[in-house]
């Protein structure tokens, strides 16, 4: 340890943003740090992004610092911390640490994309310590809503860091152990320099209710229906699912799984144990054998996905499965902010044809994985932190944490951006540096930035349409053949009625006798000209521009 040594942190993703975690600690003197990253996940786009298949972090500092990476740690299997491995691991190869689950969950995805590269994993598991270049680095337990999660706590000469993933306490979770506090405790008493936080829920007081609790209220919900009952929830919530299955059991029905990805994770999960001591899982094939009464079906789609199992079956589009007057929906899940209005669509679908749907709203059949402000109270009360940084939020959730930890008592809050280079040890902590941070998109097989994968052009079509105009001139400077034109996404007829294409052809026509022949002979001037003009009558006819394409063959 040389006396210039520093320990700094650097989101890369997922601050000031629920999705895309990336985190950054880097050890060593300013001009030769050593790094390890904390989770590599992805965000998901909306419609302000057409096209746009996953968001990732720019990782252009990570490239160039590749030589320095000395390994990947992933807390848990969500793909807001995982799912940029697939694509962007290939540009790192650097050691990957992550559990037995997690590990399985990204195995049994590369095998569904094929062409893709094998990543190697170092398991690890809960309790785990084991050296990482400068790092020591320990697997800490935790609750949240899938098997296998945790916290890393990173320690350096310099002092330890606890980076909590996503977490919450739950007493009686029905997969896994409780959040380990015996753990965590002892790390607080024997100096904790940073607790780097989950700050989903830090606008909730109290505590969230325990995943038994939401197990009770689905044992009730099968046992007083007389049709189906079909139960939605995220794919890799692996204790609902059990959940699930234990309230179909208890009433005589069977489970019939929907829907690829929910059967990828049963699969990995079962093989795990994580599964065991129930009834086996039916294929979607049993389906249509199974009287009413004895079936609980399990789908995928909770978030209103319109390829997901659920839609289909709203849209009686599914092979197998169909649902009818009488059965009943249990949405177990939260509407992820942004997805609403396609989850109101498939409820709306369902009430229509007299299915009855449960969401959260009505019954405890949901709870998050997130730590409410008593949980985090808790945690740093237990740590009892020189540093606190809140991560995993937005902006409003970010500082709600940032204010209740300074009224706990934490001496130095940093509320900091993707990007901010911030120095934990020695301390006073402080920003020190700044790194290009930001996002970039994979579209099709393509990943770019947003400008390379054509994203605000292809936003600008979808406002208002193309029109493509071919023209074959001779040397002369005359036209040869007839103006070819193309709308494409455009309005047939003008408020008077008359074909928009007709007045396009009469600005075309009109362009070219208004260029004096000489200028004619060069296709640049002719093609900006009609370019112009066109976009000029369809701006003066429709009140809006839309992008024009005119391509001049010289013969
Ligand atoms: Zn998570
Ligand atoms: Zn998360």
């Amino acid at each position: 340890m040389s006396t210039r040594d520093e320990l700094v942190f650097v989101p890369l993703g997922g601050v000031g943003e629920i999705g895309m975690n990336l985190g950054l600690y880097g050890y060593g003197p300013p001009e030769h740090r050593t790094w390890i990253a904390v989770d590599f996940g992805v965000a998901f786009a909306g419609p302000d992004l057409p096209g746009v298949d996953l968001i990732f972090p720019d990782i252009t500092y990570l490239e160039e610092e590749r030589t320095n990476l000395v390994g990947i740690l992933i807390t848990h299997a969500h793909e807001d911390h995982f799912g940029a491995l697939i694509d962007l691991w290939p540009r790192l190869r650097v050691p990957v640490f992550a559990t037995a689950f997690t590990a399985g969950l990204l195995t049994a995805k590369l095998a569904s994309e094929p062409g893709s590269e094998l990543i190697p994993v170092n398991v690890v598991a809960a309790g785990s310590r084991f050296t990482v270049g400068p790092f020591q680095v320990e697997y800490v337990n935790v609750a949240h809503s899938i098997p296998e999660p945790n916290a890393v706590v990173i320690e350096t000469p310099l002092g330890t860091v606890v980076h909590s993933g996503d977490w919450k306490l739950d007493d009686d979770p029905v997969i896994g152990h409780p959040t380990d506090a015996v753990r965590l405790k002892a790390l607080g008493d024997a100096g904790v320099l940073a607790l780097i936080c989950d700050s989903t829920n830090a606008m909730r007081a109290g505590r969230s209710p325990s995943e038994t609790e939401v197990a009770r209220e689905l044992i009730e919900i099968v046992g007083e229906s007389a049709g189906r009952v079909a139960f939605t929830t995220f794919a890799s919530n692996v204790g609902r699912i059990r959940s699930v299955a234990v309230a179909a059991a208890s009433a005589g029905r069977e489970v019939v799984v929907v829907g690829r990805a929910m059967r990828r994770v049963i699969d990995v999960a079962g093989e795990l144990g994580y599964l065991d001591d129930l009834p086996p899982f039916r294929d979607e094939e049993t389906y249509p054998h199974l009287p009413r009464g004895k079936v609980v079906a399990l789908l995928t789609g909770s978030q209103g996905e319109p390829r997901a199992a659920l839609a289909r079956v709203v849209d009686d589009d599914h092979k197998t499965v169909a649902l009818d007057r009488g059965d009943v929906v249990v949405f177990s899940s939260r509407a992820i902010p942004g997805n609403e209005v396609a989850i109101n669509r498939i409820i709306n679908g369902l009430t229509e044809r007299g299915i009855r749907v449960i969401t959260d709203r009505e019954r405890l059949v949901h709870v998050s994985g997130h730590p409410r402000r008593e949980e985090l109270r808790q945690l740093y009360g237990w740590l009892r932190p020189a540093i606190a940084i809140p991560v995993h939020g937005e902006a409003m959730h970010l500082s709600a944490h940032a204010r209740f930890a300074r009224e706990l008592g934490v001496p130095a809050v940093l509320e900091i951006e993707n990007g901010a280079m911030v120095r934990l040890a020695p301390l006073p902590a402080a920003q020190v540096d700044e790194i290009a941070a930001g996002r970039i998109y994979k579209d099709g097989t393509i990943i770019g930035d947003i400008d390379m994968v054509g994203v605000p052009e292809r936003r600008r079509l979808a406002f208002s349409g193309h029109i493509g105009v071919a023209l074959v001139m001779n040397e002369r400077g005359d036209v040869e053949l007839d103006p070819e034109i193309v709308l494409t996404g455009l309005p047939k007829t003008e408020r008077n009625g008359r074909p928009l294409d007709e007045t396009v052809m009469t600005a075309v026509l009109g362009t070219l006798d208004s260029i004096p022949r000489p200028r004619r002979r060069d296709p640049e001037v002719v093609r900006e000209a009609v370019r112009r003009s066109v976009r000029a009558v369809v701006a003066e006819a429709w009140g809006k521009k839309p992008v024009c394409t005119v391509f001049v063959a010289v013969v």
